[in-house]
Protein backbone atom coordinates (compact mmCIF):
# COMPACT_ATOMS: atom_id res chain seq x y z
CA UNK A 1 0.00 0.00 0.00
CA UNK A 2 1.29 3.36 -0.67
CA UNK A 3 1.52 5.60 2.61
CA UNK A 4 -0.81 8.60 2.71
CA UNK A 5 1.55 11.72 1.97
CA UNK A 6 0.79 15.30 1.34
CA UNK A 7 4.12 17.23 0.70
CA UNK A 8 5.04 17.17 -2.91
CA UNK A 9 9.27 16.21 -1.58
CA UNK A 10 7.61 13.47 1.00
CA UNK A 11 5.51 11.78 -2.43
CA UNK A 12 8.95 12.21 -4.33
CA UNK A 13 11.30 10.37 -1.54
CA UNK A 14 8.02 7.72 -0.81
CA UNK A 15 5.42 7.29 -3.25
CA UNK A 16 4.83 3.84 -4.70
CA UNK A 17 7.54 1.89 -2.95
CA UNK A 18 6.22 -1.14 -1.56
CA UNK A 19 6.91 -2.79 1.63
CA UNK A 20 8.41 -6.21 0.54
CA UNK A 21 8.79 -9.41 2.56
CA UNK A 22 12.45 -9.17 3.07
CA UNK A 23 11.90 -5.60 4.30
CA UNK A 24 13.84 -3.59 1.44
CA UNK A 25 13.66 -0.08 1.68
CA UNK A 26 13.26 0.60 -1.93
CA UNK A 27 11.21 -1.54 -4.47
CA UNK A 28 13.81 -4.09 -6.12
CA UNK A 29 14.38 -4.51 -10.30
CA UNK A 30 11.54 -7.29 -10.91
CA UNK A 31 14.31 -8.60 -13.75
CA UNK A 32 11.73 -11.08 -15.01
CA UNK A 33 10.07 -11.08 -18.36
CA UNK A 34 6.72 -13.31 -17.22
CA UNK A 35 5.05 -14.09 -14.16
CA UNK A 36 3.94 -17.39 -12.65
CA UNK A 37 0.55 -18.35 -12.01
CA UNK A 38 -0.92 -20.57 -9.10
CA UNK A 39 -3.53 -22.09 -11.01
CA UNK A 40 -5.07 -21.93 -14.31
CA UNK A 41 -8.26 -20.37 -12.42
CA UNK A 42 -6.05 -17.46 -11.48
CA UNK A 43 -4.07 -17.18 -14.69
CA UNK A 44 -7.27 -17.03 -16.14
CA UNK A 45 -8.75 -14.38 -13.84
CA UNK A 46 -5.90 -12.01 -14.07
CA UNK A 47 -6.61 -12.61 -17.98
CA UNK A 48 -9.80 -11.51 -17.64
CA UNK A 49 -9.07 -8.34 -15.43
CA UNK A 50 -10.88 -9.95 -12.42
CA UNK A 51 -7.97 -10.53 -10.21
CA UNK A 52 -5.31 -8.30 -9.23
CA UNK A 53 -1.22 -9.55 -10.69
CA UNK A 54 1.01 -9.69 -12.66
CA UNK A 55 0.76 -11.81 -15.90
CA UNK A 56 4.09 -10.47 -18.55
CA UNK A 57 6.12 -7.28 -18.10
CA UNK A 58 5.39 -5.82 -21.42
CA UNK A 59 1.32 -5.80 -19.68
CA UNK A 60 3.25 -4.77 -15.76
CA UNK A 61 5.82 -5.22 -13.44
CA UNK A 62 6.09 -4.30 -9.88
CA UNK A 63 8.82 -1.87 -10.70
CA UNK A 64 7.21 0.29 -13.08
CA UNK A 65 4.03 0.04 -10.94
CA UNK A 66 6.31 1.95 -8.02
CA UNK A 67 7.25 4.63 -10.22
CA UNK A 68 3.61 4.71 -11.92
CA UNK A 69 2.02 5.10 -8.56
CA UNK A 70 4.88 7.75 -8.01
CA UNK A 71 4.07 10.13 -11.06
CA UNK A 72 0.19 9.92 -10.04
CA UNK A 73 0.79 10.81 -7.05
CA UNK A 74 2.66 13.70 -8.04
CA UNK A 75 0.70 14.87 -11.07
CA UNK A 76 -2.43 14.10 -8.89
CA UNK A 77 -3.62 11.97 -11.95
CA UNK A 78 -5.70 8.65 -12.02
CA UNK A 79 -3.24 6.26 -13.25
CA UNK A 80 0.22 6.44 -15.19
CA UNK A 81 1.71 4.20 -18.14
CA UNK A 82 5.38 4.18 -18.14
CA UNK A 83 6.98 4.01 -21.65
CA UNK A 84 10.09 3.35 -23.23
CA UNK A 85 11.06 6.94 -24.62
CA UNK A 86 9.16 10.11 -24.00
CA UNK A 87 8.40 10.14 -28.19
CA UNK A 88 6.32 6.56 -27.03
CA UNK A 89 4.38 8.63 -24.66
CA UNK A 90 3.59 11.07 -27.80
CA UNK A 91 3.22 8.23 -29.77
CA UNK A 92 0.77 6.26 -27.18
CA UNK A 93 -1.43 8.91 -26.56
CA UNK A 94 -1.80 10.11 -30.54
CA UNK A 95 -3.13 6.32 -31.40
CA UNK A 96 -5.22 6.04 -27.88
CA UNK A 97 -7.04 9.37 -28.61
CA UNK A 98 -7.30 9.78 -32.55
CA UNK A 99 -9.30 7.75 -35.19
CA UNK A 100 -8.87 8.74 -39.12
CA UNK A 101 -10.43 11.79 -39.79
CA UNK A 102 -9.62 13.66 -36.65
CA UNK A 103 -8.10 16.59 -36.36
CA UNK A 104 -5.63 18.36 -33.83
CA UNK A 105 -4.94 21.68 -33.25
CA UNK A 106 -1.12 21.80 -31.40
CA UNK A 107 1.33 24.32 -30.35
CA UNK A 108 3.26 25.07 -33.42
CA UNK A 109 6.67 25.18 -31.68
CA UNK A 110 6.26 21.52 -30.09
CA UNK A 111 8.96 18.80 -29.80
CA UNK A 112 9.96 18.29 -33.11
CA UNK A 113 9.62 14.61 -33.39
CA UNK A 114 6.13 14.92 -31.99
CA UNK A 115 5.35 17.07 -34.71
CA UNK A 116 7.01 15.24 -37.57
CA UNK A 117 5.36 12.27 -36.26
CA UNK A 118 1.75 13.66 -36.79
CA UNK A 119 2.62 15.96 -39.95
CA UNK A 120 4.21 13.42 -41.84
CA UNK A 121 3.24 9.69 -40.13
CA UNK A 122 -0.45 10.57 -38.68
CA UNK A 123 -1.58 12.35 -41.53
CA UNK A 124 -0.94 9.08 -43.73
CA UNK A 125 -3.67 7.36 -41.74
CA UNK A 126 -6.21 10.55 -42.55
CA UNK A 127 -5.48 12.43 -39.19
CA UNK A 128 -5.39 16.38 -39.63
CA UNK A 129 -3.53 19.09 -37.83
CA UNK A 130 -3.21 22.60 -37.61
CA UNK A 131 0.09 24.54 -35.31
CA UNK A 132 -0.17 28.18 -33.88
CA UNK A 133 0.80 29.56 -31.22
CA UNK A 134 -1.39 27.83 -28.38
CA UNK A 135 -0.60 31.44 -25.72
CA UNK A 136 -2.56 33.30 -28.05
CA UNK A 137 -6.34 31.74 -27.40
CA UNK A 138 -8.46 33.70 -30.24
CA UNK A 139 -5.86 31.62 -32.93
CA UNK A 140 -7.41 28.29 -30.86
CA UNK A 141 -10.80 29.90 -30.94
CA UNK A 142 -10.79 29.95 -34.65
CA UNK A 143 -8.62 26.99 -35.14
CA UNK A 144 -11.81 24.25 -34.12
CA UNK A 145 -13.51 21.88 -36.94
CA UNK A 146 -16.19 19.63 -36.06
CA UNK A 147 -13.51 16.85 -35.80
CA UNK A 148 -10.97 18.21 -33.28
CA UNK A 149 -10.61 15.75 -30.52
CA UNK A 150 -7.08 16.59 -29.25
CA UNK A 151 -5.78 19.92 -28.32
CA UNK A 152 -2.58 19.41 -27.90
CA UNK A 153 0.05 21.76 -25.95
CA UNK A 154 3.92 22.26 -24.56
CA UNK A 155 4.05 24.80 -21.93
CA UNK A 156 6.74 26.15 -21.27
CA UNK A 157 7.84 25.62 -25.26
CA UNK A 158 11.14 25.07 -26.23
CA UNK A 159 13.33 26.84 -26.68
CA UNK A 160 11.61 30.53 -26.70
CA UNK A 161 9.72 29.88 -23.05
CA UNK A 162 6.13 30.52 -24.07
CA UNK A 163 3.49 30.08 -21.93
CA UNK A 164 0.14 28.80 -22.56
CA UNK A 165 -2.73 29.52 -20.08
CA UNK A 166 -3.74 25.42 -19.15
CA UNK A 167 -6.97 27.03 -17.24
CA UNK A 168 -8.15 28.46 -20.50
CA UNK A 169 -7.02 26.46 -22.72
CA UNK A 170 -9.13 23.10 -20.98
CA UNK A 171 -12.05 24.95 -20.66
CA UNK A 172 -11.83 25.98 -25.05
CA UNK A 173 -11.25 22.64 -25.69
CA UNK A 174 -13.49 20.86 -23.39
CA UNK A 175 -16.44 23.36 -24.63
CA UNK A 176 -15.63 21.88 -28.36
CA UNK A 177 -15.73 18.49 -26.95
CA UNK A 178 -12.05 17.92 -27.51
CA UNK A 179 -9.49 16.68 -24.59
CA UNK A 180 -6.48 18.54 -23.73
CA UNK A 181 -2.99 17.07 -23.96
CA UNK A 182 -0.17 18.68 -21.87
CA UNK A 183 3.64 17.66 -22.59
CA UNK A 184 5.01 19.21 -19.16
CA UNK A 185 8.40 18.26 -19.84
CA UNK A 186 9.99 21.77 -19.22
CA UNK A 187 8.31 21.98 -16.18
CA UNK A 188 7.90 18.47 -14.50
CA UNK A 189 5.55 17.99 -11.49
CA UNK A 190 7.13 19.94 -9.54
CA UNK A 191 6.62 23.39 -11.22
CA UNK A 192 3.59 22.55 -12.75
CA UNK A 193 0.42 20.36 -12.66
CA UNK A 194 -1.29 20.35 -15.59
CA UNK A 195 -4.44 17.58 -14.02
CA UNK A 196 -5.02 20.23 -11.05
CA UNK A 197 -5.70 22.73 -14.10
CA UNK A 198 -8.26 21.04 -16.45
CA UNK A 199 -5.70 18.85 -18.75
CA UNK A 200 -6.84 15.21 -19.54
CA UNK A 201 -3.69 13.94 -20.06
CA UNK A 202 -0.09 14.97 -18.96
CA UNK A 203 2.69 13.60 -20.46
CA UNK A 204 6.78 13.70 -19.64
CA UNK A 205 9.91 12.76 -21.45
CA UNK A 206 11.35 11.57 -17.96
CA UNK A 207 15.00 11.42 -19.92
CA UNK A 208 15.09 15.50 -18.60
CA UNK A 209 14.34 16.60 -15.34
CA UNK A 210 12.13 13.64 -13.63
CA UNK A 211 14.93 11.12 -14.13
CA UNK A 212 17.80 14.28 -14.02
CA UNK A 213 20.68 12.69 -14.01
CA UNK A 214 21.25 11.93 -17.81
CA UNK A 215 21.77 8.29 -17.70
CA UNK A 216 17.91 7.13 -18.71
CA UNK A 217 15.70 7.66 -21.78
CA UNK A 218 11.98 7.11 -20.57
CA UNK A 219 8.72 8.56 -20.91
CA UNK A 220 5.46 8.80 -18.63
CA UNK A 221 1.74 9.66 -19.25
CA UNK A 222 -0.93 10.12 -16.59
CA UNK A 223 -4.64 10.88 -16.94
CA UNK A 224 -7.35 12.06 -15.18
CA UNK A 225 -9.40 9.92 -15.09
CA UNK A 226 -9.44 5.97 -14.87
CA UNK A 227 -11.30 5.20 -18.43
CA UNK A 228 -8.28 7.41 -20.14
CA UNK A 229 -5.69 5.59 -18.00
CA UNK A 230 -7.11 2.23 -19.50
CA UNK A 231 -7.34 3.58 -23.04
CA UNK A 232 -3.36 4.32 -22.75
CA UNK A 233 -2.11 1.28 -21.08
CA UNK A 234 -3.93 -0.66 -23.77
CA UNK A 235 -2.15 1.22 -26.04
CA UNK A 236 0.94 1.04 -24.68
CA UNK A 237 0.57 -2.92 -23.97
CA UNK A 238 -0.04 -3.46 -28.01
CA UNK A 239 2.27 -0.86 -29.16
CA UNK A 240 4.76 -2.71 -27.33
CA UNK A 241 6.79 0.69 -26.20
CA UNK A 242 6.59 -0.52 -22.51
CA UNK A 243 9.40 0.90 -19.89
CA UNK A 244 12.16 -1.75 -18.78
CA UNK A 245 12.14 -2.28 -15.34
CA UNK A 246 15.87 -1.66 -14.83
CA UNK A 247 15.01 1.93 -16.68
CA UNK A 248 12.05 2.36 -14.05
CA UNK A 249 14.63 1.66 -11.26
CA UNK A 250 16.88 4.35 -12.36
CA UNK A 251 14.18 6.72 -13.01
CA UNK A 252 12.67 5.95 -9.71
CA UNK A 253 15.78 6.23 -8.00
CA UNK A 254 16.47 9.96 -9.94
CA UNK A 255 13.12 11.66 -9.21
CA UNK A 256 13.62 11.64 -5.37
CA UNK A 257 15.84 15.29 -5.51
CA UNK A 258 13.60 16.16 -8.04
CA UNK A 259 12.46 19.62 -5.68
CA UNK A 260 16.19 19.48 -4.60
CA UNK A 261 17.47 19.61 -8.14
CA UNK A 262 15.05 21.85 -9.54
CA UNK A 263 15.11 24.21 -6.61
CA UNK A 264 19.21 25.00 -7.08
CA UNK A 265 19.12 24.74 -10.52
CA UNK A 266 16.34 27.51 -10.93
CA UNK A 267 18.30 29.80 -8.05
CA UNK A 268 21.60 29.17 -10.39
CA UNK A 269 19.38 29.99 -13.68
CA UNK A 270 18.00 33.30 -12.25
CA UNK A 271 21.24 34.45 -11.27
CA UNK A 272 23.15 33.44 -14.97
CA UNK A 273 19.84 34.76 -16.60
CA UNK A 274 20.40 38.14 -15.23
CA UNK A 275 23.81 38.46 -15.40
CA UNK A 276 23.36 37.73 -19.09
CA UNK A 277 21.06 40.59 -19.05
CA UNK A 278 23.56 42.82 -17.79
CA UNK A 279 26.42 41.84 -20.91
CA UNK A 280 27.06 43.96 -23.63
CA UNK A 281 27.23 40.98 -25.91
CA UNK A 282 24.17 39.51 -25.55
CA UNK A 283 20.96 41.31 -27.14
CA UNK A 284 18.50 39.64 -25.32
CA UNK A 285 17.68 36.95 -22.68
CA UNK A 286 14.74 34.69 -22.57
CA UNK A 287 14.02 32.71 -18.93
CA UNK A 288 10.56 32.82 -17.31
CA UNK A 289 11.78 34.65 -13.57
CA UNK A 290 12.88 37.77 -15.69
CA UNK A 291 10.26 40.41 -15.68
CA UNK A 292 11.35 40.93 -19.21
CA UNK A 293 10.06 37.91 -20.18
CA UNK A 294 6.53 38.66 -21.75
CA UNK A 295 4.52 35.87 -20.47
CA UNK A 296 5.96 36.63 -16.35
CA UNK A 297 3.08 36.84 -14.73
CA UNK A 298 1.10 34.03 -16.40
CA UNK A 299 3.89 31.84 -15.62
CA UNK A 300 4.38 33.29 -12.03
CA UNK A 301 0.75 32.53 -11.88
CA UNK A 302 0.68 28.47 -13.71
CA UNK A 303 3.81 27.91 -12.34
CA UNK A 304 5.63 27.14 -8.76
CA UNK A 305 9.27 28.86 -10.21
CA UNK A 306 10.71 29.72 -13.59
CA UNK A 307 12.19 26.44 -14.13
CA UNK A 308 16.16 25.96 -15.24
CA UNK A 309 16.44 26.76 -18.88
CA UNK A 310 17.64 29.93 -20.40
CA UNK A 311 17.59 31.06 -24.16
CA UNK A 312 19.38 33.96 -25.10
CA UNK A 313 20.69 36.25 -28.80
CA UNK A 314 24.34 36.83 -29.04
CA UNK A 315 24.52 40.31 -30.75
CA UNK A 316 27.26 39.10 -33.16
CA UNK A 317 25.12 36.67 -34.62
CA UNK A 318 25.81 32.90 -35.64
CA UNK A 319 29.72 33.65 -35.17
CA UNK A 320 29.34 34.30 -31.88
CA UNK A 321 27.00 31.93 -30.71
CA UNK A 322 29.25 29.10 -32.32
CA UNK A 323 32.29 31.12 -30.92
CA UNK A 324 30.48 30.74 -27.01
CA UNK A 325 29.91 27.07 -27.31
CA UNK A 326 32.97 26.09 -28.47
CA UNK A 327 34.67 28.09 -25.52
CA UNK A 328 32.95 27.27 -22.76
CA UNK A 329 34.76 23.90 -20.95
CA UNK A 330 32.33 23.69 -17.56
CA UNK A 331 28.69 23.20 -19.64
CA UNK A 332 28.43 20.33 -22.24
CA UNK A 333 27.73 20.95 -25.73
CA UNK A 334 25.12 18.99 -26.12
CA UNK A 335 21.50 18.77 -26.55
CA UNK A 336 19.19 17.33 -23.83
CA UNK A 337 17.85 19.04 -20.81
CA UNK A 338 17.12 18.94 -17.29
CA UNK A 339 20.18 17.06 -15.42
CA UNK A 340 22.67 17.79 -13.15
CA UNK A 341 25.38 18.92 -15.61
CA UNK A 342 24.41 22.34 -17.97
CA UNK A 343 23.81 21.52 -21.33
CA UNK A 344 24.32 24.42 -24.26
CA UNK A 345 23.33 23.77 -27.63
CA UNK A 346 22.35 25.96 -30.78
CA UNK A 347 18.77 25.00 -31.96
CA UNK A 348 18.99 26.42 -35.36
CA UNK A 349 22.04 23.79 -36.06
CA UNK A 350 21.20 21.15 -33.52
CA UNK A 351 17.70 20.57 -32.27
CA UNK A 352 15.29 22.68 -35.18
CA UNK A 353 17.56 21.88 -38.03
CA UNK A 354 14.54 19.74 -39.69
CA UNK A 355 12.43 22.76 -39.29
CA UNK A 356 12.15 24.98 -41.98
CA UNK A 357 13.88 28.46 -42.04
CA UNK A 358 11.17 30.74 -42.57
CA UNK A 359 8.91 28.88 -39.79
CA UNK A 360 11.80 28.48 -37.62
CA UNK A 361 12.31 32.30 -37.45
CA UNK A 362 8.60 32.96 -37.16
CA UNK A 363 8.79 31.07 -33.98
CA UNK A 364 11.67 32.94 -32.81
CA UNK A 365 14.19 30.95 -33.29
CA UNK A 366 16.92 33.12 -34.92
CA UNK A 367 20.42 31.75 -36.18
CA UNK A 368 22.12 33.12 -32.80
CA UNK A 369 20.24 31.74 -30.68
CA UNK A 370 21.72 29.70 -27.44
CA UNK A 371 19.78 27.30 -25.19
CA UNK A 372 21.31 26.50 -22.02
CA UNK A 373 19.70 23.85 -19.30
CA UNK A 374 21.43 25.31 -16.23
CA UNK A 375 22.70 22.54 -13.97
CA UNK A 376 23.32 22.49 -10.28
CA UNK A 377 27.10 23.20 -10.02
CA UNK A 378 27.98 26.44 -8.39
CA UNK A 379 26.55 29.33 -9.99
CA UNK A 380 30.04 31.35 -9.54
CA UNK A 381 31.93 28.50 -11.98
CA UNK A 382 28.94 28.55 -14.58
CA UNK A 383 29.32 32.19 -15.00
CA UNK A 384 32.61 32.55 -14.92
CA UNK A 385 32.74 29.74 -17.63
CA UNK A 386 30.30 32.13 -19.63
CA UNK A 387 32.26 34.72 -19.24
CA UNK A 388 35.85 33.59 -20.65
CA UNK A 389 34.00 32.37 -23.43
CA UNK A 390 32.82 35.95 -23.99
CA UNK A 391 35.86 37.72 -23.53
CA UNK A 392 38.26 35.53 -24.88
CA UNK A 393 41.17 37.68 -24.55
CA UNK A 394 40.05 38.43 -21.06
C1 LIG B 1 13.01 15.22 -25.12
C2 LIG B 1 11.60 15.60 -25.29
C3 LIG B 1 10.65 14.70 -25.82
C4 LIG B 1 11.04 13.32 -26.33
O1 LIG B 1 11.53 12.52 -25.31
P1 LIG B 1 12.57 11.32 -25.51
O2 LIG B 1 12.71 10.80 -24.13
O3 LIG B 1 13.82 11.89 -26.10
O4 LIG B 1 11.93 10.34 -26.46
C5 LIG B 1 9.34 15.11 -25.91
N1 LIG B 1 8.96 16.34 -25.51
C6 LIG B 1 9.84 17.24 -25.02
C7 LIG B 1 9.36 18.58 -24.59
C8 LIG B 1 11.18 16.90 -24.88
O5 LIG B 1 12.05 17.80 -24.39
Amino acid sequence: MTKKLSGFTSKLVHAGHRHEPSGSVVTPIYQTSTFAFDSTQQGALRFAGKSEGYIYTRIGNPTLTALEECVTALEEGAGAVATSSGMSAVTTAYMALLNSGDHVISTASVYGPSRTLMERHFSRFGVGSTYLDTSDLTQVEAAFTKATRIVYVETPSNPMMQVTDLAAIAKLAHSHGALLVVDSTFASPYLQRPLTLGADVVLHSVTKFINGHADVVGGILVAHDLELVRRLRQMMVVTGCNMDPHQAFLVHRGIKTLSLRLERAQQNATRIARWLESRPEVAWVRFLGLESHPQYLLAAKQMSGPGAMICFELKGGLKAGADLMNGVKLAALAVSLGGVETLIQHPASMTHSGVPEAERLATGITDGLVRYSVGIEEADDLIEDLRQALEPQG
